[in-house]
């Protein structure tokens, strides 16, 4: 069996194009334009790129960007403080700090100092502490992990009873996917650097989601026939036949595993576009937020 491609680019272009005709609905209604404020301190390339792309992403949907730069230098009390007149600016809806934050700054206080009703990455540790609870609701959810459930709801009928395993436990990722699935009643096992024996608890899956940073860790034959395979990881390996040097790979071994799942995503063009995608979404209902 040879596994039916979740197309993350697609779907992620489908909710984009959605967010894209809900902003000129709430124009055309008088509302106000969303808006999303991006912190960027210091001047790690990656972050600059992904804050980049973000902004871009954000022009493409109508909705409003505003970008602040500090430099790496910047005390806690200056991000601090750039974040609170971002939570005072009614034009902004969703601020988001680029992380990682240069080592001398502490990373929970500033996203503690973002207001609740913009915290569009989902991090504030109150948001975190919700999504944790029953009964309880976020404002936000995390957008990778939104977007690897929001590939799954669009793949399987129900995530009711389905054994999950969930490959990495971090703030970002493995944590909140873990959680969102309980909230969708899939039993779940997180497993992460100290789990033993990996390939016999990823063979219980019917769904796994591989969030863990090793290029290709997971081989076929750790994985149940027919599972649904979402993977998460982008990491770099040489490839001296790319002009770059290098090329992209996922944490999972897709050539292989193809052959065993049901359903997978691409690495790239799975669960990287989604992210951006869901982050439209949230700053949206940022807006939607504000009005209430
Ligand atoms: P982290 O490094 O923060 O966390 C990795 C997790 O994997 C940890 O919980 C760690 O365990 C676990 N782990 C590491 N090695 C092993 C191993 N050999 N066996 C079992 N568990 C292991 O990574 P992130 O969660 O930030 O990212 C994971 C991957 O997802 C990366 O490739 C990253 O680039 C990618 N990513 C993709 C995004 C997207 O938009 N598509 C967004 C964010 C990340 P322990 O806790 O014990 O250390």
């Amino acid at each position: 069996m040879t596994a039916e491609i979740i197309d993350g680019k697609a779907i992620a272009e489908d909710v984009r194009a959605k967010v894209k005709v809900s902003v000129a609905e709430r124009l055309a209604a008088g509302k106000p334009v969303p808006g999303l404020a991006t912190v960027l301190v210091g001047d790690n390339p990656a972050s600059q790129v992904y804050v980049r792309s973000k902004r871009k992403a954000c022009e493409e949907a109508g909705i409003q960007s505003f970008g602040v730069e500090l430099p790496a230098t910047a005390t806690q009390a200056d991000v601090e403080s750039a974040v609170r007149e971002l939570n005072q600016d009614s034009r902004v809806n969703g601020i988001l700090v680029q992380l990682p934050l240069p080592s001398h700054l502490d990373e929970e206080a500033v996203l503690n100092t973002i207001n609740l009703n913009k915290d569009v990455d989902g991090f504030h540790p109150v948001n975190i502490g919700r999504l944790a609870q029953k009964g309880r609701e976020p404002a936000f959810v995390p957008c990778t992990p939104a977007g690897c459930i929001y590939l799954l709801e669009k793949t399987l009928p129900t995530l009711r009873g389905v054994n999950a395993v969930v490959l990495g436990r971090s703030n970002i990722v493995g944590m909140p996917v873990a959680l969102l699935l309980v909230r969708a009643d899939a039993t779940v096992t997180i497993c992460h650097s100290r789990s033993k024996d990996l390939p016999a608890i990823v063979r219980e899956a019917d769904v796994l989601i591989a969030a863990v940073g090793r290029p290709e860790m997971v081989r076929g034959d750790w994985v149940k026939p027919g599972a649904v395979v979402i993977d998460v990881g982008i990491n770099r390996v040489e490839d001296a036949s790319k002009k770059s040097g290098y090329r992209l790979v996922g944490d999972v071994a897709y050539d292989e595993v193809k052959e065993v799942a049901s359903h997978i995503t691409p690495v790239p063009g799975g669960v990287g576009p989604m992210t951006i995608a869901m982050l439209l979404q949230n700053t949206l209902r940022g807006a939607e937020l504000a009005e209430k």
